[in-house]
């Protein structure tokens, strides 16, 4: 299978193709308030793609799960007002249902949920003739086929906006990562699809605000197409991953001083 869609992607996001793509917004989505004070400074910053989670799926209950539905109303405010291009989680079919409804304009896959062939095959299912871009996050485990696999059972349900996000691998050896890049795997699949975006998603693999700059560098350096970087106005009273968010003043100090390759393309 190839993935033809590099240009798209990035024309379908306003972006220039010389550039890394931005992505940024709040691990979750907290309050109508947190949603759109972010999305006004990442306005400001020309991010390409705003981004929050609605539906959170937590490693143990009894965390913050998310806002649900009434959140993708917020999103749709986000999009409406600022003109901003607004993308959540779906991890059932009925997420994409409601996200659909609400005009989201991009989907992502979870790295929990890459993992399940059954559940990406149900989000497939749900998307066939629609043909809205969709990222889709490495699985928890590093099993580079089941990443490809998700990748490929969304593609032959007819979307041909398709991008791989790099947020790490679980382990269970101590690392500085929270979850560890293991480079090598989506080095591995940029050589195998070479017209599919990979985004690096320095958050969740560093776990770390300390850490955001220098994996976002090693990621441009390895000619990936962007980041993907959780902002939240006040990081330490977020409800979900507070150390590895930053504001959005800090995201654009970060993504002033990553150096672009003018040749990858
Ligand atoms: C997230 O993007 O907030 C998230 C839950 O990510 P992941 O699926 O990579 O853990
Ligand atoms: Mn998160």
């Amino acid at each position: 299978m190839k993935f033809n869609s590099r240009e798209s992607f990035f024309k379908g996001l306003q972006a220039d193709q010389g550039q890394p793509l931005v992505i940024a917004g709040p691990c979750s989505a907290e309050s109508e308030e947190q949603v759109m004070q972010t999305a006004e400074a990442l306005k400001q910053q020309h991010v390409h793609l705003f981004r929050a989670g609605i539906w959170k799926p937590r490693t143990r209950p009894g965390s913050f799960e998310g806002v649900g539905t009434k959140g993708l109303a917020w999103l749709a405010r986000v999009k409406q007002e600022l003109g901003l291009k607004v993308s959540t989680e779906v991890a059932t079919a009925k997420h994409v249902e409601e996200a659909l409804k609400h005009g989201i304009d991009v989907l992502w896959i979870g790295a929990r949920t890459t993992v399940n062939p059954f559940a990406v095959q149900e989000i497939a299912d749900a998307l066939q003739g629609v043909n809205v871009p969709v990222l889709v996050k490495n699985p928890v485990n590093p099993d580079l086929a089941l990443w490809i696999g998700a990748l490929e059972r969304i593609y032959r349900a007819g979307v041909t906006n398709l991008a791989a996000i790099h947020r790490g691998f679980s382990s269970y050896q101590k690392s500085k990562y929270r979850n560890v890049p293991l480079w090598q795997i989506p080095i591995e699949l940029k050589a195998q699809y070479q017209d599919l975006p990979v985004i690096v998603d320095p958050s969740h693999i560093g776990g770390s605000r300390d850490l955001l700059f220098p994996i976002s560098q090693k990621a441009l350096d390895l000619g990936y197409d962007g980041v993907m970087i959780e902002t939240h106005p006040r990081p330490d009273e977020a409800l979900s991953d507070a150390t590895q968010q930053v504001t959005p003043a800090r995201l654009a100090e970060v993504l002033g001083q990553l150096q672009v390759r003018k040749t990858n393309y």
